[in-house]
């Protein structure tokens, strides 16, 4: 019997243990991971937070859904490391598990700040749904938070203690919000809505020392200005792959597990998916992470296929998907690149009726290679479509153009709502209507649709 050993149990390891199953009825799966919990909705814990949504709601519907599909999963099981050549993985008990095929998908998480050796009070991450009920744990007694880093973690945590009335300082390193993957009209048009929800960015600062008395945070010392009084302080710095059980391994690279284009590492029956995976882009072929949920779900969909035995390539790049407090943020690709060969086309979206809103296209050598959606999505995903298909400008579809930067156009529903949680692009059958409950074919979470004012459908969690 084929043994299949993921190394993971988030969405990259989940989808790829359905689709092995679905192609290989006699394989035996087995899922390890150190979490204890169902399977739950990271993208969900600002939610959470807010006192929006229970830890019930962000916990998968169908948590009994790999048992009935014969997959065994060691819950609560750390790997210690993994021996390709004797094709075994090493659990923390020391326990060894053989395999023929293995899936590394451990993602990734925050590294911690300087100064915290985990037993004072007052600082989190935001990983986890136990760190999360951790924090939540915090949130009455918080006065002064800030929160270091613009990851997804630090617009989650904005959302969770902003919607209980504590006051929050965002401290960046960098200049400006999400520098690297926005544009500058595009990082000033969150920072702009982060001030209205009452945040103070302290930007080009980064954090030196921790200030403690009696085991409890009291501030940070800041690399310029004076100490920074706090009581609790979400580290949101960018995400490191989860790689700690592959010291010295042949496998990783700097940009996480190498892979190709089929998800598999140097040895022919070893692949990864998900955040811990460095892979090529479409077109530029750099070796990158493509972190997100809907990235991990489309790689470990396409892992699974291959370790199942079918040939399945990969065309991805990277991407951001996510809602900043209230705004959809998409961006596809080359966002915010420089160069000669390089024009945007944006709309002219006045900032008095439609604030919040912008949408550009980018082009290079005449090709598209990159989008920034923020505050409406719509047509996100033709223009994904456009980019893995390499179209040139006059190839792509006027009526798609025309609804993205003739901002007074009614939406056409037609294209689509987004997922609430990996923010695919899904189209919607005519006979959809306000209230429907429908299915994200790509995640498979359950949502209601709500119409907006402007004909567009939106996506919401719950029924
Ligand atoms: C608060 C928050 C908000 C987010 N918001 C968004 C968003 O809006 N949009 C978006 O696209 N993405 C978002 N993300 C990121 C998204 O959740 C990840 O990109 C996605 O979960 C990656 O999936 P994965 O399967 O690669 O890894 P994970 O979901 O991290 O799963 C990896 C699993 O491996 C296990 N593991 C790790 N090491 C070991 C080991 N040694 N032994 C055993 N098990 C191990 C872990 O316990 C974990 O269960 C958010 C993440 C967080 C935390």
């Amino acid at each position: 019997m084929n043994r299949h050993v993921i190394l993971g149990g988030g969405v990259a390891g989940r989808r790829a243990a359905e689709v092995i199953r679905k192609r290989a009825a006699e394989a035996e799966i087995v899922i390890v991971d150190e979490q204890e919990e169902a399977f739950y909705y990271r993208p969900m814990l600002g939610e959470l937070l807010a006192g929006k949504l229970g830890p019930e709601q962000i916990i998968s519907r169908d948590k009994e859904r790999l048992s009935q599909l014969g997959v065994k999963v060691l819950a609560g099981t750390q790997v210690a490391s993994l021996d390709p050549k004797a094709q075994e993985v090493v659990l923390g008990s020391g326990e060894r598990l053989s395999f023929d095929k293995a899936l590394i998908a451990s993602g990734s998480r925050t590294e911690k700040i300087a100064g915290d050796d985990g037993k004072g009070r007052g600082i989190v991450y935001l990983d986890t749904l136990p760190e999360a009920l951790y924090m939540a744990s915090l949130l009455g007694s918080a006065r002064n938070a800030l929160i270091y880093g613009a990851s997804l973690q630090a617009i989650n945590a904005v959302r969770g203690l902003r919607a209980r009335g504590i006051d929050c300082s965002l401290v960046l390193p960098e200049e400006r919000f999400w520098q690297g993957v926005l544009d500058p009209i595009a990082s000033e048009i969150l920072e702009d809505r982060l001030n209205q929800e009452g945040v103070t960015l302290i930007k080009q600062t980064e954090i030196k020392d921790l200030v403690w008395e009696d085991g409890e945070l009291k501030g940070v010392i800041p690399s310029k200005g004076e100490k920074l009084p706090a009581d609790l302080l979400v580290v949101a710095s960018p995400q490191d792959p989860r790689l700690d059980y592959l010291k010295g391994s042949d496998l990783v690279g700097k940009n996480g597990v190498v892979v190709d284009q089929n998800l598999r590492t140097k040895y022919e029956n070893i692949f990864a998916a998900g955040d811990v995976a460095g892979l090529p882009a479409v077109h530029t072929g750099e070796v990158l992470p493509q972190p997100g949920w809907l990235s991990a779900w489309r790689q470990g969909n396409m892992a699974g296929l291959n370790m199942a035995g079918q040939e399945a390539v990969y065309s991805g790049f990277p991407s951001l998907r996510t809602k900043a407090l209230d705004l959809d943020v998409v961006c596809l690709g080359l966002s915010d690149p420089q160069g000669e060969d390089v024009k945007e086309e944006s709309g002219d979206y006045p900032y008095d009726e439609l604030p919040y809103i912008y949408k550009k296209i980018v082009y290079k050598d005449r090709r598209v290679v990159g989008a920034v959606f923020i505050g409406d999505a719509s047509e996100a995903g033709a223009v994904e479509g456009w980019i893995r298909k390499g179209l040139k400008a006059d190839e792509c579809d006027k009526k798609v153009l025309d609804q993205m930067f003739l901002p007074r156009l009614q939406a056409s529903s037609a294209l689509g709502a987004l997922c609430p949680i990996c923010k695919f692009q899904m189209q919607l059958g005519e006979q959809v209507e306000d209230g429907s409950i429908e299915t994200c074919p790509a995640c498979g979470v359950r949502f209601r649709l709500d119409r907006m004012p402007n004909g567009a459908f939106r996506a919401v969690l719950g029924d």
